[in-house]
Protein backbone atom coordinates (compact mmCIF):
# COMPACT_ATOMS: atom_id res chain seq x y z
CA UNK A 1 0.00 0.00 0.00
CA UNK A 2 1.12 3.62 -0.55
CA UNK A 3 0.97 5.22 2.67
CA UNK A 4 3.00 8.65 4.27
CA UNK A 5 3.01 11.47 6.12
CA UNK A 6 3.25 15.36 5.67
CA UNK A 7 7.26 15.58 6.20
CA UNK A 8 9.35 18.69 6.97
CA UNK A 9 11.68 19.96 4.60
CA UNK A 10 13.90 21.80 7.15
CA UNK A 11 17.60 22.16 6.29
CA UNK A 12 17.00 21.30 2.65
CA UNK A 13 14.50 19.65 0.54
CA UNK A 14 15.94 16.75 0.10
CA UNK A 15 15.97 15.64 3.75
CA UNK A 16 12.09 15.29 3.37
CA UNK A 17 13.06 11.47 1.59
CA UNK A 18 15.17 10.21 5.08
CA UNK A 19 12.37 11.93 7.12
CA UNK A 20 9.62 9.94 5.38
CA UNK A 21 11.52 6.75 5.60
CA UNK A 22 11.88 7.88 9.56
CA UNK A 23 8.43 7.04 10.32
CA UNK A 24 7.80 4.18 7.84
CA UNK A 25 6.23 5.91 4.38
CA UNK A 26 6.80 5.40 1.10
CA UNK A 27 4.74 8.32 -0.57
CA UNK A 28 3.76 11.90 0.79
CA UNK A 29 3.59 15.25 0.71
CA UNK A 30 5.70 18.70 1.58
CA UNK A 31 5.78 22.62 1.81
CA UNK A 32 8.39 24.04 -0.31
CA UNK A 33 8.86 26.91 2.42
CA UNK A 34 6.66 28.25 5.47
CA UNK A 35 2.92 27.96 4.26
CA UNK A 36 1.45 31.10 6.49
CA UNK A 37 3.61 33.58 4.57
CA UNK A 38 3.97 34.59 0.96
CA UNK A 39 7.50 33.11 -0.48
CA UNK A 40 9.06 31.69 -3.08
CA UNK A 41 10.07 28.38 -3.21
CA UNK A 42 13.82 28.09 -3.56
CA UNK A 43 14.94 25.11 -4.36
CA UNK A 44 19.15 24.56 -5.02
CA UNK A 45 20.00 22.11 -8.28
CA UNK A 46 21.51 19.96 -6.04
CA UNK A 47 19.14 19.64 -3.57
CA UNK A 48 16.31 18.85 -5.80
CA UNK A 49 18.80 16.26 -7.63
CA UNK A 50 19.26 14.88 -4.13
CA UNK A 51 15.79 14.48 -3.36
CA UNK A 52 15.17 12.57 -6.66
CA UNK A 53 17.48 10.17 -6.26
CA UNK A 54 16.91 9.29 -2.78
CA UNK A 55 12.98 9.42 -3.78
CA UNK A 56 13.64 7.13 -6.75
CA UNK A 57 15.97 4.41 -4.66
CA UNK A 58 14.13 4.49 -1.38
CA UNK A 59 10.23 5.38 -1.88
CA UNK A 60 7.50 4.24 -4.36
CA UNK A 61 5.74 7.89 -4.39
CA UNK A 62 3.65 9.62 -5.52
CA UNK A 63 5.19 12.96 -3.72
CA UNK A 64 2.36 16.03 -3.31
CA UNK A 65 3.92 19.80 -2.87
CA UNK A 66 0.59 21.53 -0.66
CA UNK A 67 0.70 25.01 -1.63
CA UNK A 68 0.61 27.92 0.06
CA UNK A 69 -2.17 28.96 3.13
CA UNK A 70 -2.44 32.29 1.84
CA UNK A 71 -3.80 30.99 -1.81
CA UNK A 72 -6.94 32.22 -2.66
CA UNK A 73 -8.57 30.89 -5.77
CA UNK A 74 -11.80 31.86 -5.35
CA UNK A 75 -11.26 35.68 -4.32
CA UNK A 76 -12.79 38.42 -6.29
CA UNK A 77 -10.00 40.21 -5.03
CA UNK A 78 -7.54 41.19 -7.52
CA UNK A 79 -4.70 41.52 -6.16
CA UNK A 80 -5.15 38.42 -3.92
CA UNK A 81 -6.45 36.57 -6.69
CA UNK A 82 -2.85 37.58 -8.90
CA UNK A 83 -0.40 36.86 -5.80
CA UNK A 84 -2.26 33.46 -5.48
CA UNK A 85 -1.61 32.38 -9.10
CA UNK A 86 1.69 33.85 -8.84
CA UNK A 87 2.14 31.55 -6.20
CA UNK A 88 0.80 28.26 -7.49
CA UNK A 89 2.81 28.49 -10.77
CA UNK A 90 5.72 28.76 -8.57
CA UNK A 91 4.67 25.96 -6.69
CA UNK A 92 4.31 23.68 -10.02
CA UNK A 93 7.12 24.45 -11.60
CA UNK A 94 8.97 23.73 -8.66
CA UNK A 95 7.22 20.57 -8.65
CA UNK A 96 9.01 19.83 -12.19
CA UNK A 97 12.23 20.25 -10.44
CA UNK A 98 11.63 18.02 -7.75
CA UNK A 99 9.78 15.21 -10.20
CA UNK A 100 7.17 15.75 -7.99
CA UNK A 101 3.68 14.31 -9.85
CA UNK A 102 1.13 16.87 -7.66
CA UNK A 103 0.33 19.90 -6.16
CA UNK A 104 -2.28 20.35 -3.63
CA UNK A 105 -4.46 23.65 -3.40
CA UNK A 106 -7.54 24.48 -1.33
CA UNK A 107 -9.84 26.30 -3.72
CA UNK A 108 -10.29 29.39 -0.80
CA UNK A 109 -12.93 31.56 0.09
CA UNK A 110 -15.17 33.58 -1.91
CA UNK A 111 -15.38 36.28 0.63
CA UNK A 112 -18.83 37.67 -1.10
CA UNK A 113 -18.69 36.88 -4.38
CA UNK A 114 -21.14 34.04 -4.12
CA UNK A 115 -20.32 30.19 -4.21
CA UNK A 116 -20.82 30.28 -8.25
CA UNK A 117 -18.52 33.43 -8.90
CA UNK A 118 -16.08 31.97 -6.69
CA UNK A 119 -16.22 28.91 -8.41
CA UNK A 120 -15.84 30.54 -11.26
CA UNK A 121 -12.82 32.48 -10.27
CA UNK A 122 -10.84 29.58 -9.07
CA UNK A 123 -11.37 27.89 -12.14
CA UNK A 124 -10.32 30.71 -14.04
CA UNK A 125 -7.27 31.40 -11.72
CA UNK A 126 -6.22 27.80 -12.70
CA UNK A 127 -6.46 28.15 -16.32
CA UNK A 128 -3.82 31.17 -15.81
CA UNK A 129 -1.27 28.47 -14.82
CA UNK A 130 1.32 26.90 -17.38
CA UNK A 131 1.34 23.43 -15.65
CA UNK A 132 4.55 21.69 -16.56
CA UNK A 133 4.33 18.46 -18.08
CA UNK A 134 3.78 15.70 -15.21
CA UNK A 135 2.84 17.69 -12.44
CA UNK A 136 -0.97 17.99 -12.07
CA UNK A 137 -3.12 20.51 -9.70
CA UNK A 138 -5.08 18.46 -7.15
CA UNK A 139 -8.01 20.35 -5.38
CA UNK A 140 -8.15 19.61 -2.07
CA UNK A 141 -11.79 19.14 -0.20
CA UNK A 142 -12.16 21.83 2.32
CA UNK A 143 -13.93 21.40 6.26
CA UNK A 144 -16.20 24.34 4.41
CA UNK A 145 -16.27 26.97 7.09
CA UNK A 146 -17.18 30.68 6.61
CA UNK A 147 -17.17 31.43 2.58
CA UNK A 148 -14.19 28.91 2.03
CA UNK A 149 -15.49 26.48 -0.51
CA UNK A 150 -14.83 23.18 -1.69
CA UNK A 151 -16.64 21.10 1.07
CA UNK A 152 -19.10 20.09 -1.12
CA UNK A 153 -17.99 17.35 -3.53
CA UNK A 154 -20.21 19.50 -6.12
CA UNK A 155 -17.72 22.50 -5.79
CA UNK A 156 -15.18 19.88 -6.50
CA UNK A 157 -17.21 18.86 -9.38
CA UNK A 158 -17.79 22.44 -10.45
CA UNK A 159 -14.17 23.38 -10.74
CA UNK A 160 -13.31 20.51 -12.53
CA UNK A 161 -15.86 20.90 -15.36
CA UNK A 162 -15.72 24.95 -15.70
CA UNK A 163 -11.29 24.97 -15.69
CA UNK A 164 -9.41 23.74 -18.78
CA UNK A 165 -6.64 22.59 -16.98
CA UNK A 166 -6.76 18.68 -16.23
CA UNK A 167 -7.09 18.86 -12.66
CA UNK A 168 -7.37 16.03 -9.91
CA UNK A 169 -9.19 15.78 -6.76
CA UNK A 170 -7.41 15.16 -3.34
CA UNK A 171 -9.95 13.78 -0.47
CA UNK A 172 -9.48 14.88 2.99
CA UNK A 173 -11.26 12.74 5.19
CA UNK A 174 -11.40 14.82 8.36
CA UNK A 175 -12.06 17.53 6.32
CA UNK A 176 -15.31 15.46 4.43
CA UNK A 177 -16.39 14.53 7.70
CA UNK A 178 -16.39 18.62 8.98
CA UNK A 179 -18.21 19.41 5.92
CA UNK A 180 -20.75 16.88 6.86
CA UNK A 181 -20.30 13.59 5.41
CA UNK A 182 -20.57 10.83 7.96
CA UNK A 183 -17.12 8.65 7.51
CA UNK A 184 -17.55 7.26 11.29
CA UNK A 185 -19.42 4.23 9.99
CA UNK A 186 -19.55 1.26 7.22
CA UNK A 187 -22.51 2.81 5.41
CA UNK A 188 -21.40 6.58 5.86
CA UNK A 189 -18.14 5.23 3.99
CA UNK A 190 -19.96 3.34 1.42
CA UNK A 191 -22.43 6.79 0.37
CA UNK A 192 -19.89 9.19 0.77
CA UNK A 193 -17.34 6.87 -1.82
CA UNK A 194 -19.89 6.43 -3.96
CA UNK A 195 -21.29 9.91 -3.74
CA UNK A 196 -17.82 11.16 -4.39
CA UNK A 197 -17.71 8.76 -7.71
CA UNK A 198 -21.26 9.98 -8.89
CA UNK A 199 -20.59 13.68 -8.50
CA UNK A 200 -16.47 13.97 -9.27
CA UNK A 201 -15.81 10.83 -10.61
CA UNK A 202 -13.21 8.06 -8.86
CA UNK A 203 -10.65 8.13 -11.61
CA UNK A 204 -10.09 12.02 -10.59
CA UNK A 205 -9.29 10.73 -6.77
CA UNK A 206 -5.45 10.55 -6.89
CA UNK A 207 -4.53 11.52 -2.88
CA UNK A 208 -6.24 11.33 0.06
CA UNK A 209 -5.66 13.01 2.98
CA UNK A 210 -5.85 10.46 5.91
CA UNK A 211 -6.78 12.22 9.27
CA UNK A 212 -8.86 11.71 11.70
CA UNK A 213 -11.23 14.49 13.21
CA UNK A 214 -11.23 16.06 17.12
CA UNK A 215 -14.62 17.66 15.93
CA UNK A 216 -18.36 16.56 15.08
CA UNK A 217 -19.21 15.55 11.69
CA UNK A 218 -20.89 18.64 9.90
CA UNK A 219 -19.05 21.16 12.39
CA UNK A 220 -17.12 22.86 9.26
CA UNK A 221 -13.82 23.04 12.61
CA UNK A 222 -10.72 21.75 11.19
CA UNK A 223 -8.50 19.70 13.56
CA UNK A 224 -6.48 16.69 12.82
CA UNK A 225 -6.58 13.26 15.56
CA UNK A 226 -4.57 10.15 15.28
CA UNK A 227 -5.70 7.60 13.18
CA UNK A 228 -8.61 5.76 15.18
CA UNK A 229 -8.78 8.20 17.91
CA UNK A 230 -11.40 11.08 17.03
CA UNK A 231 -15.02 11.42 16.38
CA UNK A 232 -14.59 9.11 12.73
CA UNK A 233 -12.63 6.50 14.61
CA UNK A 234 -11.89 2.78 14.26
CA UNK A 235 -15.00 1.63 12.39
CA UNK A 236 -14.59 4.81 10.02
CA UNK A 237 -11.16 4.19 9.60
CA UNK A 238 -11.18 0.91 9.04
CA UNK A 239 -13.86 1.56 6.48
CA UNK A 240 -12.13 4.06 4.67
CA UNK A 241 -8.36 1.84 4.76
CA UNK A 242 -9.84 -1.21 3.49
CA UNK A 243 -12.48 0.29 1.09
CA UNK A 244 -12.06 -1.73 -2.20
CA UNK A 245 -12.23 1.43 -4.22
CA UNK A 246 -8.98 2.93 -2.33
CA UNK A 247 -7.03 0.84 -2.11
CA UNK A 248 -4.65 1.90 -4.63
CA UNK A 249 -4.48 5.54 -4.02
CA UNK A 250 -1.75 7.15 -1.89
CA UNK A 251 -2.78 7.83 1.49
CA UNK A 252 -0.77 11.02 2.79
CA UNK A 253 -1.20 11.73 6.99
CA UNK A 254 -1.60 15.43 8.39
CA UNK A 255 -2.17 13.32 12.05
CA UNK A 256 -1.01 15.55 14.91
CA UNK A 257 2.14 15.55 16.73
CA UNK A 258 0.86 14.83 20.27
CA UNK A 259 0.12 12.50 23.52
CA UNK A 260 3.74 10.99 22.35
CA UNK A 261 2.36 10.22 19.34
CA UNK A 262 3.69 11.13 16.03
CA UNK A 263 3.49 10.04 12.28
CA UNK A 264 5.34 6.61 12.75
CA UNK A 265 2.74 5.50 15.29
CA UNK A 266 -0.06 6.82 12.57
CA UNK A 267 1.49 5.09 9.78
CA UNK A 268 2.03 1.68 12.24
CA UNK A 269 -1.56 1.66 12.75
CA UNK A 270 -3.07 2.34 9.41
CA UNK A 271 -0.38 -0.66 7.97
CA UNK A 272 -2.06 -2.75 11.29
CA UNK A 273 -5.75 -2.12 9.91
CA UNK A 274 -5.10 -2.51 6.26
CA UNK A 275 -3.63 -5.95 6.95
CA UNK A 276 -6.50 -7.14 9.43
CA UNK A 277 -8.84 -5.90 7.04
CA UNK A 278 -10.44 -8.10 3.80
CA UNK A 279 -9.08 -5.15 1.30
ZN1 LIG B 1 -4.63 21.03 2.89
ZN1 LIG C 1 -5.43 17.91 4.10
Amino acid sequence: MRVGAHVSVAGGVDNAVERQLDVGGNCGQIFTHSPQVWQDPNIGDEEAASFRDGTATHLDGPWVIHSSYLVNLCTPKDDLRAKSIDSMQKEVDAAAKLGVEYVNVHLGAHTGAGVDGGLDNAASALDELDVPDGVTVLIESDAGSGTKLGGDFEHLNEVLSRSEQDLDVCLDTAHAFAAGYDLSTREGVEGAVEEFDDMVGLEHLRCVHLNDSKHECGTNKDEHAHIGEGLIGEEGMDALINHSDLEDVPLVLETPNEDGKGFAENIARVKEIRENGDC
